[in-house]
């Protein structure tokens, strides 16, 4: 009897490179509008000049050095993180609204693996031809014009991705010394760092593993179904018109006249293959939604376009969602703002802004803390006057140094040691602890058991902050 011996089985899927075709359409033009504003953000803002105190200065900076964050004349701090935490909270609940109205819209425009794999691969194709090109350079020996086509792809994708890095770096400085100190050698250890792993990790993820991190490093893809329902808009495939009942056939002879071909029985889709060609994850999307698919919208553009070539209507491969297509006749697509899942996702969406909003816009320039001085609570003086001590630690918040008055009110002149007319100098970003003293008559004493500290910038008076605080006696212990 023979046995036979089964071949053993790889653990992984062996990789078939993707050789995209390059395709002309409304979702595309939509992709590369998004992505020259997307590298015109990512590249132009740490080159954005800004003046702080009269120093030139950038208008996004990151200063981990004085922890503190620059957006424009925002200047956030550590004890900011609330607005941090916020905003993440927003960005996640914005993914999970537009998900369930329109699928995963976010990887195939937004998604930073989507923008910088789709600028290799323009890359690949200015260097070494449309699709057809590529893949008979993939297949030839390598010879001279295989070297220098691949050594130039692969420097030029090198080149970006250490731009890449490099910006990423230049956030946390004034862009032109950082960029100075880099090449001249001078620059921090973490700066040289950051931009080897960021270079490396570019040019892996949109180099070499392309649609493979969206496929298996990528969470999302995973997740992405629970928050898809027969509403979702989804870019897919309207099966009952491209197979119909006899299925995809060539437009050849007579199967070239719509109606003919309709009435025999045959689908819209011709076959060509070119929605396959132009997908940048590989895909098929006639074989039904798949976690693989980031709608990019480049099918629908494809496949327009051979609709156009034969005179068949447009839209075979669409924007729309399970429950429009399962109709007999669907109805045009459109987005469904009306479900529970969108209108709660839409309150909670307007909620947290508004509370961003509102948070960013009440924040005070400063923050102060008055403490009393309990060991010992009050001292009697030789005089018999009673004095009590307090400590007030200001921190300047604002992006500028600032001056601050510190008064009483609610209590008679003279009883505050601070020179009224002095202020305290405060530093952007640094925090001053001034220790004041209330001296009080006996007979005063009971007459004042409460009274305020009142705290000024000079050049926002209307900023002041008010702080009560108790005077402690022996009389006002009792
Ligand atoms: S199937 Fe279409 S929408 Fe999905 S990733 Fe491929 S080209 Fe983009
Ligand atoms: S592009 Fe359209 S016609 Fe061509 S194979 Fe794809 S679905 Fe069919």
């Amino acid at each position: 009897m023979n046995v036979g011996i089964e071949e053993p089985r790889a653990l992984y899927q062996k990789r078939i490179p993707i050789v995209t075709r390059s395709v002309k359409g409304r979702f595309r033009n939509f992709k590369w509008g998004v992505m020259v504003l997307a590298y015109t953000v990512y590249f132009g803002l740490p080159w954005l000049p800004w003046t702080r105190e009269g120093v030139a200065s950038q208008a996004i900076m990151f200063d981990l050095a004085q922890r503190r964050f620059f957006i424009f004349d925002l200047v956030m701090y550590p004890q900011n993180v609330f607005w941090l935490a916020l905003l993440l909270f927003i960005a996640a609940v914005m993914l999970f609204f537009a998900t369930t109205l329109i699928g995963r819209a976010f990887c195939g425009y937004f998604c930073f693996q989507t923008l910088w794999t789709d600028i290799f691969v323009r890359i690949e194709k200015l260097v070494q031809g449309e699709r057809p090109a590529r893949i008979r350079l993939q297949r030839q020996p390598w010879d001279k014009e295989k070297i220098l086509k691949l050594g130039a792809t692969h420097a030029l994708w090198v080149l970006l991705s250490f731009w890449t890095g490099m910006t990423f770096v230049l956030y946390y400085g004034y862009a032109p010394d950082i960029l100075v100190r880099f090449f001249t050698g001078h620059a921090a250890y973490a700066a040289y760092v950051t931009v080897f792993s960021l270079t490396v990790s570019t040019y892996a993820a949109a180099g070499l593993m392309r649609e493979q991190i969206c496929a298996y490093v990528c969470p999302y893809g995973r997740f992405q179904s629970v928050m898809y329902d027969p509403e979702t808009m989804a870019v897919a495939y309207d099966a009952k018109r491209g197979d119909a009942k006899l299925g995809r056939a060539a437009p050849k002879g007579e199967l070239k006249i719509h109606e003919i071909r309709q009435n025999k029985g045959y689908g819209d889709c011709i076959d060509c293959g070119f929605c396959v060609q132009v997908c940048p994850t590989g895909i098929d999307i006639r074989d039904g939604l798949q976690y693989a698919c980031i709608s990019c919208g480049l099918c629908i553009d494809a496949c327009n376009i051979i609709m156009d070539s034969v005179g068949y209507p447009r839209g075979l491969i669409r924007y729309d969602s399970e429950a429009n297509m399962a109709k007999p006749v669907p109805a045009k697509p459109h987005i469904h703002w009306m479900r529970p899942k969108v209108l709660g996702y839409s309150i909670i969406l307007s909620v947290m802004t508004g509370a961003l909003i509102y948070s960013i816009t009440s924040r005070t320039t400063f923050e102060h803390d008055v403490h009393q001085i309990r060991q010992p609570l009050y001292v009697v003086l030789s005089n018999g006057d009673i004095r009590n001590r307090y400590q007030i630690r200001l921190t300047n918040k604002s992006g500028k140094d600032m001056r601050y008055r510190i008064t009483t009110q609610g209590l008679p002149r003279g009883a505050l040691d601070l020179d009224e007319g002095q202020a305290v100098t405060v530093h952007s970003g640094n925090s001053v602890v001034v220790q004041a003293s209330i001296k009080l008559t006996p007979q005063q004493v009971g007459k004042y058991p409460r009274f305020d500290f009142v705290i000024t910038p000079l050049s926002q008076p209307k900023d002041k902050a008010i702080e009560q605080v108790n005077f402690y006696s022996r009389k006002n212990e009792q």
